[in-house]
């Protein structure tokens, strides 16, 4: 595999209360997370919560208001971005329209004045990496949308960065291509050993190619964890609804034992656990003043109802109220 021997292994990406603020707009409010090196981070939220402004500030584009970056240690938030040693790929095909294939991925060697003729090697390994061997002549206007989105990836690691940050680079395509090119970053990733700062709103993206994940939310990481950690022990119901799909229930309180509910949904599935109110643990409460709670069941969670099985994670919203117990059945 091109790249794979005499490769620089990525680098270790920490970022330290980064913050930044436009007037009263807080865009970026304290982010830490640690990055190992040669590993697959996403930042994962909803349009607004600040993905892309902390990915900007590890580029160098946005300034912090408070905070740093340091790569293997070393700040980096004084650094422009050109002496950052990253790579990167947009949503829109930044690639250059009137240069072809071949000139738009030798250009950051160009620009780094690298002998022609190392060129011509690095550059026929980075079509081999994207697999356009053979594109190298054509014009981007000539390339549908995955290969643009290939030339910018070939363009980004031709200087072997020992990052590389990406900022919905899949956004533009239809669902299918999506799908393949996710499986075609992770293979390049893990050829070329990069470490990989990412951003999506989307999920199943986040689940399907990340070591780790941080959830954010205005602003702020909500919970940071491996993609089990997230769908298996999400911290508040915002990480359950954001991270899973179908995590949420609707059911009604048959009993209460101590501070475990035993909740049954319409369906008829049962579930026991203990009530927790936005991420906070609370005593159930049979008070019919208070209509709907959410339930996080903890790890021992049992379904009576016979033949499912429900993750034992799922974030239950309930109606209080103890239901008779004549339909209180048992198993
Ligand atoms: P995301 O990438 O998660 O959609 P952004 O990082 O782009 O979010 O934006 C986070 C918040 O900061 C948003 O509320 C956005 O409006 C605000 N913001 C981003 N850039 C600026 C700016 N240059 N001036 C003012 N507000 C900004
Ligand atoms: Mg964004």
């Amino acid at each position: 595999m091109a790249f794979a021997e005499g490769v620089r292994p990525g680098a270790e990406v920490r970022l330290s209360e980064l913050t930044k603020t436009y007037g009263s707009v807080v865009a970026v409010a304290g982010v830490s997370a640690t990055i190992d090196p040669g590993s697959f981070f996403t930042l994962l939220g909803p349009s607004g919560s600040g993905k892309t402004t902390t990915l900007m500030m590890v580029a160098g584009f946005v300034y912090p208001t408070r905070g740093e970056v340091f790569v293997d240690g070393a700040p980096v938030a004084g650094l422009p971005p050109q002496k950052r040693d990253l790579g990167m790929v947009f949503q829109s095909y930044a690639v250059f329209p009137h240069l072809t294939v071949y000139q738009n991925i030798a250009f950051p060697l160009e620009v780094r004045k690298v002998p022609s003729a190392v060129i011509r090697q690095r550059v026929g390994e980075a079509l081999e990496l994207v697999r356009l061997e053979g594109y190298d002549r054509r014009l981007p206007r000539q390339l549908s949308g995955g290969e643009q989105q290939r030339v910018a990836l070939a363009r980004a690691l031709v200087f072997q960065p020992r990052v590389l940050l990406m900022d919905e680079p899949l956004g533009a395509l239809d669902r299918k291509l999506r799908a393949h090119m996710q499986l075609e970053l992770k293979r390049i990733q893990r050829a070329v050993h990069v470490t990989v700062v990412y951003v999506t709103h989307d999920q199943e993206e986040a689940l399907t190619m990340s070591d780790a994940v941080a959830v954010m939310r205005g602003g702020r990481v909500e919970q940071l964890g491996t993609p089990a950690e997230l769908y298996e022990a999400p911290v508040s119901p915002f990480v359950a609804d954001f991270v899973g799909e179908s995590n949420f229930l609707d059911g009604t309180v048959v009993s209460v034992t101590g501070t475990r509910a035993l909740i049954r949904t319409e369906a008829g599935l049962e579930f026991s656990g203990t009530p927790v109110a936005a991420g906070r643990s609370s005593r159930p409460s049979t008070s019919p003043a208070l209509p709907t709670a959410t339930v996080f069941p903890s790890a021992s969670t049992t379904t009576t109802s016979a033949s499912r099985v429900i993750s034992s994670t799922a974030w239950l919203t309930y109606t209080m109220g103890i239901a008779s117990s004549s339909r209180n059945r048992s198993t």
